[in-house]
């Protein structure tokens, strides 16, 4: 059985497998895509003191910095079922999709969380070449150019405002007939010159130069009439869902499905913890994730230190 069990291979999982392994104890990985949600990333701008690299690469970084230790790293591996220890400090199970059972003192979850795509044509086509999901990240590359923001809840106007400080001009689409944010962004958005709201509308096309995006198409649902816009940029703000409906029997979750931690990153079971963009912890960023799977690694040595000897 392993001391420190870590379901999930993004940023998270692989600060949480080394912080375990450097304690010299039995630490595995299990994930289903090595590198997670980076290695659809292009441009990082904001991995601190790493003033530019590209996903593809900081995930190869992440997987060989694991196998520089001890880790027993087993990529392409779903977990499928999470059964807590029966009995305090007891060994807890993690069932994979190919049939295999791993046991583990401590696990650390950190599957991480997908945006919601709007599905329309060109979207895949022109992702990261226009058509962006994380406007803390993507921002600053639309610096004086147009841009888009899908969807009126609170992540899109939150959006909306922040771009509108960089971005020459911003349209913010909502498929309903009202935003849905609350009031206070509602207000404050309405303060703003260079954005504009349109509502009942359907965003149906990604439009581009075979290149990168050069604008969108909408139909207006009142009149069943399509729009264009041009613009170089689109960010999809409709959800970020978390990868944890395999957990939902056996840690608490809140509404929105993240795994509720503490501040030591420790879920609703003892011995049980949790990491990044899968947990309630505000904001979902690469050095926030880290940070996060290092807190939950040094929580699990802690408790395996407290547990009486066999
Ligand atoms: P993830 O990276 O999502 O990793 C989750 C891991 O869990 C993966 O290995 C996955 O395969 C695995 N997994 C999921 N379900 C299971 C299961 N059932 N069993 C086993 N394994 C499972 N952040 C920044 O800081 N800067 C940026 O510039 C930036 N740009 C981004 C651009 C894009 C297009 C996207 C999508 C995200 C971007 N982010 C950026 C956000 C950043 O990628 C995430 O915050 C970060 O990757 C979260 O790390 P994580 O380890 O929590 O989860």
């Amino acid at each position: 059985a392993f001391d420190v069990l870590v379901v999930g291979g993004g940023p998270a999982g692989a600060a949480a497998a080394i912080y375990a392994a450097r304690k010299g104890i039995r630490t595995g990985i299990a994930a289903e895509r090595f590198g997670g949600q980076v290695l659809d990333t292009m441009a990082i701008e904001n991995f601190i003191s790493v003033p530019h690299t590209e996903g593809p690469k900081l995930a190869a970084h992440l997987e060989q910095h694991v196998k520089d230790y001890d880790v027993d790293v087993m990529n392409l591996q779903r977990a499928e079922k999470l059964i807590p220890a029966p009995t305090q400090g007891g060994l807890h199970e993690v069932r994979l999709a190919n049939g295999a059972s791993l046991r583990a003192r401590t696990v650390i979850l950190s599957t991480g969380a997908r945006w919601r795509q709007m599905g329309v044509p060109g979207e895949d086509q022109y992702r990261n070449k226009g058509v962006a999901y994380c406007p803390h990240c993507d921002g600053p590359l639309f610096k004086g150019k147009r841009v888009a923001v899908i969807g009126g809840g609170n992540s899109g106007v939150e959006a909306a405002i922040d771009l509108a400080g960089i971005v020459a001009h911003v349209t913010l689409i909502e498929y309903d007939s009202d935003l849905r944010a609350d009031a206070v962004l509602q207000r404050k958005l309405a303060t703003l010159p260079n954005v504009q709201v349109i509502t009942s509308a359907l965003t149906t096309e990604v439009q581009g130069d075979g290149e990168k995006v050069s604008g969108l198409v909408y139909k207006d649902r009142n009149h069943g009439t399509a729009h264009e816009i041009a613009l170089e940029g689109i960010f999809v703000q409709i959800g970020l869902v978390p990868n944890t409906e395999w957990l939902k029997d056996s840690v608490a979750l809140s509404p929105r499905g993240e795994i509720e931690i503490d501040a030591r990153g420790e879920t609703s079971q003892r011995g049980i913890f949790a990491a990044g963009d899968a947990t309630t912890v505000p904001y979902k960023q690469i050095v926030i994730a880290m940070g996060a799977g290092s807190t939950a690694a040094l929580s699990a040595f802690d408790y395996l230190i407290r547990l009486p000897a066999e």
